[in-house]
């Protein structure tokens, strides 16, 4: 348990450092994807995005090439959106 606690707190660590860089990279235009610790029912890590735009952009190409529907929702973790089945 005090392992878990540990990897939470690290990804923590290193998602923060990921956004505060991004947006001191912003004027080099560079691009930073930032991490939560949310998994999926497969045990993969969830993609984290960082506007509910983005989230949305994605849902639509989902939608358009797999016909599969999905809605963001707001990370429960760190600042994004994640998608999510209905
Ligand atoms: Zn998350």
């Amino acid at each position: 348990m005090e392992f878990k606690k540990q990897l939470k707190n690290i990804k923590k660590t290193i998602a923060y450092h990921r956004i505060h860089n991004g947006f001191k990279l912003k004027e080099e235009k560079r691009y930073n994807e930032p991490i939560c610790i949310c998994k999926d029912k497969n045990g993969e890590f969830k993609t984290l995005y960082i506007t509910q735009k983005k989230a949305m952009d994605e849902a639509k190409e989902v939608w358009k090439s797999k016909g599969i529907k999905l809605k963001s929702y707001p990370c429960p973790d760190t600042l994004g959106w994640h998608l999510s089945r209905y």
